[in-house]
């Protein structure tokens, strides 16, 4: 299929932007030998339980140091791994690491055991066996079910029969689903209506806006209710002041996630640290 799609795009290459589709190719092997030599990498950000002030558990967050570009932020490299599937290999790759990362951190005395939350694109969730797989890595490696979580995007494509799926799925094995990033792009409360998600993730552009603008802390404070009444577990993302923080102690929101309370980090950083 790459073959393919390499011949395609030199039939076309005359025009700047098939141009930077061969750009976008070269880039993709680059992180397929990435994968396969060690050049991957995954941070951990923490998650704080507001009430008791203690960390509950972290968030796993994929990161490549290209040879020659340096960092290339998830954001890009992510999205080119779903075009392609290679999305799949590199989420079993973080889903090992969160692994012995979960081992690692129950091994150092971490009280409470945390979770470790780990994304998931559609494309994965698509792939048959994905959850099964999980599973079997989480007994392997003699874990509570309860310390892995899934995180699913909010996407216009999201696919509510197979999202269902999924989650139920994900009950019947003991395994947490939150859905991340609501609040943005092509987020719907049907979402929240027709999926039993356990956590909401309120994205960081409400955060952002909340300590100014009224309107926006009548949302983030209307979306803790809402968690409140479905028994849903609320994490607002992007706290990087105290002033946000007290905001959510005061609107009694379960979990704050960013940088005041910590970036991402890599494991041995945060045993360091321990
Ligand atoms: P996300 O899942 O919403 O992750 C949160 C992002 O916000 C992370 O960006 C994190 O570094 C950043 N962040 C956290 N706290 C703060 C803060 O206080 N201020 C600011 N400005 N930013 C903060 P990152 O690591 O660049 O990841 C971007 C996105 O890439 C993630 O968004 C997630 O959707 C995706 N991603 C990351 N790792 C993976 C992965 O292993 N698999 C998949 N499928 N997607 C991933
Ligand atoms: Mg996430
Ligand atoms: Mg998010
Ligand atoms: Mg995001």
């Amino acid at each position: 299929a790459m073959q393919g799609k390499r011949d395609k795009l030199s039939e076309i290459s005359e025009t700047p932007s098939e141009q930077l589709g061969i750009g976008k190719i070269r880039l993709e092997t680059h992180l397929r030998e990435a994968l396969v030599n060690d050049g991957l990498d995954v941070r951990y950000q923490p998650l704080l339980h507001v009430a008791s002030g203690r960390i509950a558990g972290y968030e796993a967050l994929v990161r490549w140091t290209h040879p020659e570009r340096g960092a290339i932020s998830p954001m890009e490299f992510v999205a080119l791994a779903e075009e392609t599937s290679l999305i799949v290999p590199i989420g079993e790759y973080v889903f090992d690491t969160a692994c012995k990362a979960v081992t690692r951190f129950i091994d150092s005395g971490a009280d409470p055991k945390p979770f470790i939350a780990v994304n998931v694109s559609a494309r994965q969730l698509g792939h048959p066996g994905l959850i099964e797989r999980i599973v079997a890595r989480v007994d392997a490696a003699g874990l509570p079910r309860g310390s892995l979580k899934i995180e699913i995007t909010e996407s216009q494509a999201l696919n509510y029969g197979l999202v269902a799926d999924v989650i139920e799925l994900c009950h019947r094995h003991g395994i947490k689903v939150a859905l991340d990033d609501f609040g943005t792009g092509y987020s719907h409360l049907s979402h929240m209506h027709r999926l039993a998600f356990d956590t909401i993730k309120v994205d960081q552009a409400f955060s952002r806006a909340m300590v100014d603008d009224p309107r926006s802390l009548a949302i983030v404070e209307a979306i803790v209710h809402m968690g409140k009444a479905l028994g849903t577990e609320v994490v607002v993302e992007g706290i990087e002041t105290e002033e946000m923080l007290a905001i959510l102690r005061r609107l009694g929101c379960d979990y704050a996630q960013g940088y005041l309370i910590g970036k991402p980090q890599t494991l041995d950083e945060l045993l360091g640290a321990a």
